[in-house]
């Protein structure tokens, strides 16, 4: 028999709206253990089963709304759904997002393909403690050669985890082959960003692939993945980023592509849009991908100041119409505050722009409407006339 926790009046009423965190301060009872409980309000009324973590914010993440065993049979059922689901986007690529945690029902679990390896993230006490079950069950659906855990994300601590990679099936190799559209590029699982690649931003890269011509910049290109695309439509591309080893992967990928037409650039991008800007450099494609420059909510003011700058030199030097695909991955930078901010680098630039289209993270990472914090890449197609 598993453990109960009661929820306050405010608690159950989020979850009934459909999030499934439940803060430590709307808990009114609470198990000692990290695990999977199940949930009452205050009069006793079944909410649900949920994984709980005594020590983390958000005690609660509630799973079902009915009791239920949290078995094989549930880890087949939702896992299956989120398999099920990503046949239907059919991604044209062999590394996508296979789990998005709450969108995909399975709070604080991140399961991502790529090729015949998984990479995983388990960010919660709570399932921790079914680690086995998942490992399993995704071995049964999948049957992957190897399954790496990335968890050394600095989230765990919140949950009293410790921060570690390893492997918790098969084998798993140093570099791997991702293949994108019609590019392809190395991914190292073990020390690569996030699962080992920014996927959410694979649909984005296809667009920039048909957008492309003429003279195209990568801003913040790590290993190339925009620059690739950019390639494709390009004559000259430039992949600027301050880390000379993610730039030694972008030549190394683009040399596997056969493209020599892409040049790095190791500088720091306001630097580089400044002297470009300074210099009357146009190009007909810009894109702007920085890392998150907003890490908590109190610097989100700063992070929106530095957003501004580089939007505002992109928007100045682009050729006559040349697109600018800019993008915030910051979880506290708002869609609203994004576009604020896009709007009033545009206001400073001194000349039209048109907004083509929003954009966001790739579907396989889904945005649950209930959830708002499901939704974290913000994105605009902007083009100068
Ligand atoms: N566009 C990439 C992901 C970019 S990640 C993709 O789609 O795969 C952010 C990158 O910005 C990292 O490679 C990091 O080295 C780089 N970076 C961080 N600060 C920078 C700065 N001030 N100037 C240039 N690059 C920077």
């Amino acid at each position: 028999m598993e453990q109960t926790v009661v929820v306050n009046r405010k608690g159950a009423e989020r979850w009934r709206r459909g999030h499934p965190w439940i803060y430590r301060s709307d808990v009114a009872s609470g198990a000692a253990e990290a695990g999977v409980v199940r949930v009452e309000d205050g009069r006793g009324a079944p909410l649900g089963m949920a994984f709980y973590s005594p020590p983390s914010l958000i005690s609660v993440r509630m799973l079902t709304g009915d009791v239920r065993p949290i078995d094989l049979d549930f880890w087949r059922e939702r896992l299956g759904a989120a398999l099920a689901y990503r046949r239907t986007l059919a991604p044209d690529a062999n590394a996508y997002r296979l789990v998005h945690g709450e969108a995909d029902g399975i709070p604080s679990l991140i399961v991502d393909r790529y090729g015949d390896q998984l990479s995983v993230q388990l960010l919660s006490a709570g399932l921790e403690t079914c680690r086995d079950e998942v490992v399993r069950v995704l071995v049964e659906l999948l049957e992957p050669r190897g399954i790496l855990a990335r968890n050394d994300v600095a989230v765990r601590r919140y949950e009293r985890l410790p921060q570690d990679v390893e492997v918790l099936h098969g084998e798993v190799p140093d570099r791997l082959e991702v293949r994108e559209g019609r590019v392809r590029y190395l991914v190292d699982l073990a020390e690569g960003q996030k699962t080992g690649a920014f996927l959410d931003q694979r649909e984005n890269r296809m667009l920039a692939a048909r957008l492309s011509r003429g003279r195209a910049l990568d801003c913040f290109a790590y290993h190339g993945s925009f620059a690739l695309h950019l390639a494709l439509g390009a004559d000259e591309v430039i992949a600027v980023d301050s880390s000379a080893p993610a730039l030694e992967r972008a030549r190394a990928n683009a040399e596997m592509n056969g493209y020599a037409h892409v040049r790095t650039r190791e500088a720091n991008a306001f630097d580089f849009l400044r002297a470009a800007e300074a210099a009357g450099d146009l190009y007909d494609l810009v894109v702007v991908d920085p890392p998150a420059f907003a890490k908590d909510k109190r610097s989100v003011d700063a992070a929106l100041r530095g957003y501004k700058e580089l939007n505002l030199r992109a928007m100045r030097i682009l050729a006559p119409g040349g697109h600018l695909l800019t993008f915030s991955c910051s979880h506290h930078v708002s869609e609203e505050r994004f576009d604020a901010m896009l709007r009033d680098a545009a206001a400073d630039a001194g000349r039209p722009l048109r907004r083509l289209g929003v954009l966001q993270q790739a579907p396989d990472h889904p945005i649950l409407m209930q959830v708002p914090e499901t939704l974290y890449l913000k994105g605009a197609l902007i083009q100068a006339p």
